[in-house]
């Protein structure tokens, strides 16, 4: 092979240095290679167990940027990998000798105060969307971790602590402006490309990069009121009788979760029950102070905790607290699913299940229905809201040596389930992908209409690192 065209390293057939020197005049954005200097920095997402190599990553600033690198990915055959918060839980943003188009430059939010409207960037992250909110006296419901990708996190539902009152991140999108796979910029609302936009809402990754969303936003803050009661493991059968039933009938501004797990570090927990099995309830509640107390009254009518406490804080900072703990360089892994109740023989296999765990495993139950619930499920892609709870198995830990111990917990935590949950998985929970986990996610009536969208707006699949709808 003549100099000059030896490509990296890495080499890829088809692509020459000439190509690559074509792309960098062309581009005002960065263009990152293997040996350049920040290449390696440049390649790192959230997950650590992601540790890929992919031949050029991308920067674009603009969404003309974006067609020519998508068009430049295409022509070289390469695998296009979109990267927005680069915290996928399935690696879907990076890739081995690919192409990665990281939107990192395309950060930002902007607020329109009096027509309550944000715009966000398609590389935004969820903490500059509740910074500039609250600016105003606003909110978008969103993640709970501020380091998170809103293109990610939003073209797959978005869940958080205030779902029940205002819905998924999806119930407030009014539109998108993405680059399709043949270049084009669309817009996609309810009255532009309306059954797109009914894809973009839970299966979003498949048809486009998105370069702008347009979130309706609502009055809220700047505090939220917050409680943690912990219950050893013998409580647990009567607290969840206790929650379940609460579910039924239990305000908009309140979301619970149940959490099952070790109660580890230590020093964290009540002597009597550290290093055990626990139950830990959890609320926020996002109304007035004054209705905190008569609103989670039903909570305190179970067994006795063993520790409580109850407080309120700024929004913005709840929303950033675990910010560090879950910050990047973790390994992770998860998988989720919905259930209206749960048998309390899988209950008891959960807390035995618990006591093989570790201090960064565990199991959690979501309380879903309120606002999120009364969005019909047919009214987007996305699928499960039906449901009474969220449901999800995970761990977070920092040893590649622990990797498949902890899957490994995850798996066997969501088996001991699998005969309580009901349709739908959430795709932004689930570390695995494939033709079963799509089908899974959507349903067969919704992927048959979704293989629809796909052939129309993505014929030659060039969106497939994603939870893919196969064309
Ligand atoms: C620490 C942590 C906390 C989390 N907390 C929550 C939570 O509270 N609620 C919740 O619902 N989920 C949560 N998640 C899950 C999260 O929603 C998903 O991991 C989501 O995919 C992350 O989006 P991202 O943009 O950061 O990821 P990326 O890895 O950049 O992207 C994920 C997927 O979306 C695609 N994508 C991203 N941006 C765009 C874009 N602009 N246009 C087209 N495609 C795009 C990518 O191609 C990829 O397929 C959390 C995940 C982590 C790791």
């Amino acid at each position: 092979m003549k100099e000059g065209q030896t490509f990296m390293a890495e080499g890829l057939a088809g692509l020459t240095r000439e190509h690559l020197s074509r792309l960098r005049e062309t581009f005002r954005g960065e263009v990152n290679t293997p040996g350049d200097k920040g290449y390696d920095d440049a390649r790192r997402v959230w997950n650590a167990k992601f540790d890929r190599r992919p031949a050029i990553l991308i920067r674009p600033t603009g969404a003309g940027e974006v067609a020519t690198a998508i068009r430049f990915g295409r022509e070289h055959g390469l695998e296009i990998a979109i990267r927005g918060g680069a915290h996928s839980n399935v690696g879907h943003s990076t890739t081995d000798g690919g192409l990665v188009i990281d939107l990192s430059r395309f950060r930002g939010v902007t607020v329109d105060p009096e027509r309550r409207i944000a715009l966000a960037r398609g590389g935004a992250l969820l903490g500059e969307l509740d910074v500039a909110a609250q600016a105003h006296g606003l909110v978008c419901p969103v993640g709970v971790i501020g380091h998170t990708g809103v293109g990610g996190l939003t073209l797959g539902g978005g869940m958080g602590r205030l779902q029940r009152r205002f819905g998924l991140t999806i119930d407030n999108l009014l539109a998108v402006e993405l680059v399709t796979a043949d270049g084009r910029t669309v817009r996609a609302s309810e009255s532009e490309e309306p059954e797109l936009f009914w894809g973009m809402r839970g299966a979003g990754a498949n048809f486009g990069v998105v370069t702008s969303f347009e979130f309706e936003l609502r009055e809220f803050g700047p505090l939220l009121h917050r409680g943690v009661r912990i219950y050893p493991a013998s409580a647990l059968q009567e607290v969840w009788a206790m929650v379940r039933d609460f579910a039924a009938v239990a305000p908009d501004e309140l979301t619970v979760i149940v959490s099952i797990g070790l109660a580890l570090p230590v020093e964290d927990y009540p002597e009597s029950v550290a290093g055990q099995p626990i139950v830990i309830v959890s609320y926020n509640h996002c109304g007035d102070a004054a209705s905190v107390e008569r609103d989670v009254a039903p909570l305190r009518a179970g067994p006795e905790p063993v520790s409580s406490s109850d407080s309120s804080q700024e929004y913005l900072e709840v929303q950033t607290a675990n910010d560090l703990a879950m910050g990047w360089g973790s390994r992770s892994y998860i998988k989720g699913g919905y259930a209206n109740d749960f048998r309390p023989e899988a209950l008891d296999a959960l807390l035995e299940h618990a006591a093989t765990g570790s201090a960064e495993s565990g199991f959690g139950i979501t309380l879903q229905g309120g606002a999120m619930g009364r969005v019909p499920d047919d009214a987007m892609a996305f699928t499960g809201r039906d449901a009474r709870f969220e449901m999800s198995a995970a761990s977070d830990w920092e040893d590649p040596a622990l990797d498949e111990t902890e899957r490994d917990w995850v798996r066997q935590a969501m088996a001991i389930v699998e005969p309580d949950a009901v349709a739908g998985r959430y795709l932004n929970e689930i570390s695995e992908s494939g033709p079963e986990e799509t089908r899974a996610i959507y349903g067969d009536g919704k992927l048959a209409r979704l293989t629809g969208l796909k052939r129309a707006w993505d014929p030659d699949n060039v969106f497939r690192l994603n939870h893919n709808i196969a064309p």
